[in-house]
């Protein structure tokens, strides 16, 4: 199974990225284990079809797929949804911690980077740290002033300043205009409201405590916190920090999905559907999907989005992936995926699972007249009660026969 293969060669790269870091990499995992989440099932709120179908699908890959639509939700949450690192410079460690509510080690790289080759994720530089050429697995340096006569470290920053308005110039060691007391001039006696405006600094040196030489430029080097010795900055190494922001949800409008679109426009406009063409809505979490075919009833208010994608290999998970961060966040009623092309193995199970419709069929037509019997099908059921929405009111009789409750 392929999926399976997927599932397992991605584990096997996990391992080896983690045998890459240093111990006290794991060291630092086992710290945050205790508070890791049980991995749990996704619950799929509002969305009462799912409980309609049942799920019997004992070789379903639980673990990677609903781990992985469990995080999409948990960084739509997000202000920026935007994964950040964060970084314990004293231990010189790397993670995410929105991993753990996942049930992932907060410091599973390979697995975010996972979502990236899968499409979920896209990778972007955070931020570029210097680090000790020794010892690169700690993140932890400062910057350190040395006295470039007597190579002391006990050097004082010195300056002028100027009151502009009276000309009053003063050595910083005499009177700091900087600490909030001084708000007062000491020569013309009128209050400094604004730092930035009224004082000007002309001149600004460094002075050695040790030997009082004053020079300009002090001897800079970067301090290894951890392992207590200087590097040159010269010297220092690059280490690359990155975020990982959800995709946009891009939609394919090769010539090839042009036809089956103008056809299902035409069809679902025959059923007297408000239907839009690439058309862009806003989902739960604010992001903005682009859904190739939208459909609204008007007297229901139920929603149909259907996404079409063609790949000469076999529609994976990838492409379901990307069907399913916008089908999840904006939540129609219905769900189609349509296409001509192959599907790999798992692919189908996905759909099931998130209650997609999955069509596959090489020849367009066919394609389209399944959709049609889907279409008039649910078109029927609405139109024989009088009820708005008798799906909605046959999923809650579901739901009450269900729970036992009245
Ligand atoms: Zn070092
Ligand atoms: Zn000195
Ligand atoms: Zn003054």
């Amino acid at each position: 199974m392929m999926f399976r293969k997927k599932s397992q060669s991605a584990d096997t790269k996990m391992e080896s990225k983690k045998n890459k870091y240093s111990s006290t990499m794991n060291d630092y995992a086992s710290v945050f284990s205790e508070s890791l989440d049980e991995s749990e099932p996704i619950p799929i709120e509002n969305d009462l079809e799912q409980e309609l179908i049942p799920i019997e699908e004992p070789d379903f890959p639980e673990p990677s797929s609903s781990k992985s639509v469990k995080l999409i939700q948990e960084i739509q949450n997000l202000d920026d949804k935007t994964i950040k690192p964060f970084i314990d410079y004293n231990e010189g460690k790397l993670f995410y911690p929105i991993l753990s509510k996942i049930g992932e080690t907060q410091d599973n790289v390979a697995y975010l980077d996972g979502l990236v080759s899968d499409g979920i994720l896209e990778k972007n530089v955070f931020e570029k740290l210097i680090v000790c050429p020794l010892h690169p697995d700690t993140f932890s340096s400062s910057v350190r002033l040395y006295c470039p006569k007597c190579h002391s470290m006990d050097v004082e920053k010195m300056n002028l300043f100027e009151h502009k308005k009276c000309g009053y110039i003063t050595e910083s060691s005499n009177f700091d205009f900087t600490s909030n007391g001084n708000l007062q001039c000491p020569s013309c006696k009128k209050l400094i409201t604004n730092f930035e405006k009224e004082i000007r600094v002309p001149a600004m040196w460094y002075q050695c405590n040790d030997c009082t030489e004053k020079f300009d430029n002090a001897v800079i080097k970067l301090h290894c916190r951890k392992h207590d010795h200087d590097f040159d900055t010269n010297s220092g190494q690059f280490v690359t920090t990155y975020s990982y922001k959800l995709k946009n949800s891009e939609v394919s409008m090769n010539s090839d999905t042009s036809q089956i679109k103008d056809d299902l426009l035409k069809l679902l406009e025959g059923f007297n559907f408000a239907t839009k063409q690439s058309v862009s809505i806003k989902g739960k979490s604010g992001n903005v999907h682009e859904i190739p075919i939208y459909a609204k009833r008007s007297n229901t208010n139920e929603t149909l989005a259907i996404f079409i994608k063609n790949q000469t290999d076999g529609i994976d998970q990838t492409e379901m992936n990307s069907v399913l961060v916008p089908k999840l966040d904006v939540d129609p009623t219905h769900t189609m995926f349509l296409t001509t092309s192959g599907i790999n193995d798992g692919v189908e199970n996905l759909a099931k699972h998130y209650g997609i419709n999955l069509i596959s069929n090489s020849d367009a037509s066919q394609i389209i007249s399944q959709v049609e019997s889907f279409v008039s099908k649910w078109h029927s059921k609405n139109s024989k009660k009088e009820k708005p929405s008798s799906l909605t009111s046959l999923m809650s009789d579901f739901k009450l026969k269900k729970g036992g409750k009245n």
